[in-house]
């Protein structure tokens, strides 16, 4: 077999990978390389799935405390109503535990 004769070198920095199919290289950072923090913590590596609303951290499924969060508008001679379907309120363990801690 006769090899190409010129293969267009991957930045540094870059796998490579995504250059053989001519895919752009992923952004530094993208959502794909987000890791669960607690799992970190524990040695572990899990994909991320969604953000802590109060410290930022990646967290995974397990690690995911979903809360709801009512919205409220204010009516006529100001009435404050509760609007429906309440919006999601994501955090990690620790910080729904000093959510919960706090009252
Ligand atoms: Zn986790
Ligand atoms: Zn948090």
């Amino acid at each position: 077999m006769v090899p190409s004769p010129i293969l267009p070198a991957a930045p540094p920095g870059c796998g490579g990978r995504a250059h053989e199919r001519q895919l752009p290289c992923p952004p530094r950072g993208s959502a794909e390389a987000v890791n669960c923090f607690d799992c970190a913590g524990l040695g572990q590596t899990a994909g991320a799935v969604a953000v802590c609303a109060d410290c930022g951290a990646g967290v995974c499924p397990d690690h995911a405390q979903v809360t709801a969060r009512w919205l409220t508008r204010t009516a006529v001679i100001n009435r404050t109503v509760v609007v429906e379907p309440p919006a999601r309120t994501i955090r990690c363990r620790l910080c729904q535990q000093a959510r919960d801690a706090a009252g």
